[in-house]
């Protein structure tokens, strides 16, 4: 049978990918949780966030009704603390941090706070940040995900004209393109894009590519430095036969499907395995459920003690219905017609390792899953052909921030190799600072 063509309602989708965490109500609803605070000297808080946003800071800066300043202690730290405060996995950053879970209280829950503190600075573009007077210094970013607006932001501010070249209609990287949209909105994406760009010194050309419309050696003829950001890519194959049957698909491909069509009218089949259990796994079983599938199962080769999501994530993925079974690892995907319609598994168990992590090791018991869909997240690998013919990795084939190329530097995703938006942004303002120095 074929995948169905999933048209829904304007109320359905409203419904079904509309914001998972909702904002505060009311400004005395988000008091209460402020004035919660201990405004604890030392801020756990603080330290767990990658980006080492002044917590205590900007949630005593909201007791006070300074909102401006509370805006500003977040965004001068994390220029995407508004979408970080959407889709950042607070629960093992910041939330997770705070002193409230040993007194086995709730948490502060600060990526609300955050949110309240940011949503209409960005929305009405407040003006908290000025460029410094042009230096004519000019940087080529490539990629306008977290990581390259990040740094992008950091250089114009010093008064260095900044270029991103972007191979995608839209700016925001994986936050438009790959995560769920019941986290993020494609308007708030848009927004929060707006938003960085409303410095001023930052222009973005689009539907440009490296190594298609672009090259490294026209960048670095044409501008001071060069900065690339432009993520981890390809989905990593499973390598196991029946890969090319047709309704097996990867998970990036899946949602950046969905957050690319206005109105979702995605293929989905009715019976849907999902492989592996991070967070792009969680976002397409959940939204694969939310488009209409009828099971949804996750197969994941470990145990729950070892899985990539958040608790968080997998209590999404049950609330909606999904199922689970641990310790499964694909053998062959089986089908009829050049149609896929089953999913055969190995059944695995743990063994102690030498590194002390549990390896899982193949048993003699298969099981086999009738399914009319496969989706294959787990994980991505290096657009390793980007990366080679422009000889940019180390002896280890990795990309480094000072890449071996000189005046050309990278960061986010393409050299930690997929973490959090959080950390690309971390990595962005480290970047920013590499290119400063190296400039002036
Ligand atoms: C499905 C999914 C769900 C996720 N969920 C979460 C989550 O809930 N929370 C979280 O914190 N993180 C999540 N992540 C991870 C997070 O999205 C990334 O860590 C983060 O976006 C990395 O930022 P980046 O700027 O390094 O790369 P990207 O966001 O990938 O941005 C790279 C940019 O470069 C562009 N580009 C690529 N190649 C070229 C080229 N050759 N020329 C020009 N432009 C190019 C791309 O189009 C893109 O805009 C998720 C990732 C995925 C895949
Ligand atoms: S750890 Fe919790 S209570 Fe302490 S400053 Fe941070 S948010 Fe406030």
């Amino acid at each position: 049978m074929p995948l169905r063509n999933n048209r829904l309602t304007d109320d359905e989708y409203k419904q079904q990918f509309g914001d998972i965490h909702p904002p505060f109500e009311s400004h005395s609803a988000a008091l209460v949780e402020a004035n919660r605070c201990l405004f604890c000297y030392d801020a756990p808080c603080t330290k767990s966030c990658p980006t080492s946003i002044n917590v205590p800071k900007f949630i005593k800066q909201i007791t006070t009704d300074n909102m401006k300043g509370a805006a500003y202690t977040i965004l001068t730290a994390n220029i995407m603390g508004g979408g970080c405060s959407r889709v950042c996995p607070v629960e093992k950053l910041c939330e997770g941090a705070c002193v409230f879970n040993l007194m086995e209280e709730e948490a502060i829950p600060i990526a609300k706070l955050q949110r309240y503190a940011t949503d209409k600075v960005i929305r009405e573009k407040w003006p908290l940040f000025e460029r410094k007077q042009s230096t004519g210094k000019k940087v080529a970013i490539v990629g306008a995900g977290p990581a390259g607006l990040s740094c992008a932001h950091a250089l114009s501010r010093e008064g260095v004209d900044v270029t991103i070249y972007e191979k995608e209609s839209k700016g925001g990287g994986l936050m438009t393109y790959g995560i769920a949209a019941y986290k993020v909105t494609p308007q708030f994406c848009e927004e929060e894009v707006d938003y960085i760009l409303s410095l001023g010194g930052i222009e973005i050309l689009y539907n440009q590519e490296l190594g298609k419309d672009i090259t490294l050696d026209t960048l670095q003829n044409n501008y001071d430095a060069v900065y690339l950001a432009f993520g981890v890519g390809l989905a990593r194959q499973l390598e196991i036969p029946g890969e090319q049957l047709s309704g097996v698909v990867n998970a990036i491909n899946f949602i950046y499907d969905i957050r690319t069509n206005n109105y979702p009218a995605i293929p989905v089949g009715d019976m849907v395995a999902v492989i592996g259990m991070g967070m792009t796994a969680i976002d397409a079983a959940t939204q694969a459920k939310r488009l209409g599938a009828k099971e949804v199962t996750l197969v994941y080769r470990r145990t729950q003690q070892e899985m990539p999501c958040t608790e968080a994530e997998l209590n999404i993925a049950k609330l909606d219905g999904c199922k689970i079974i641990w310790l499964a690892a694909p053998k062959e995907i089986l089908g009829e017609n050049g149609k896929v319609t089953r999913l055969v598994c190995h059944v695995m168990k743990l063994e102690a390792s030498a590194n002390g992590r549990p390896t899982p090791v193949i048993t003699d018991e298969i099981i086999t899953l009738p399914v009319d869909m496969v989706i294959k997240a787990t994980g991505q690998m290096p657009f390793e052909q980007l990366v080679h013919s422009n000889h940019l990795e180390n002896d280890k084939g990795k990309i480094e921030s000072v890449t071996n190329i000189k005046g050309v530097f990278a960061g986010g995703d393409c050299v930690n190799g997929g973490k959090e938006v959080v950390d690309a942004i971390q990595a962005g303002k480290e970047g920013a600072e590499l290119i400063l120095e190296y400039l002036f």
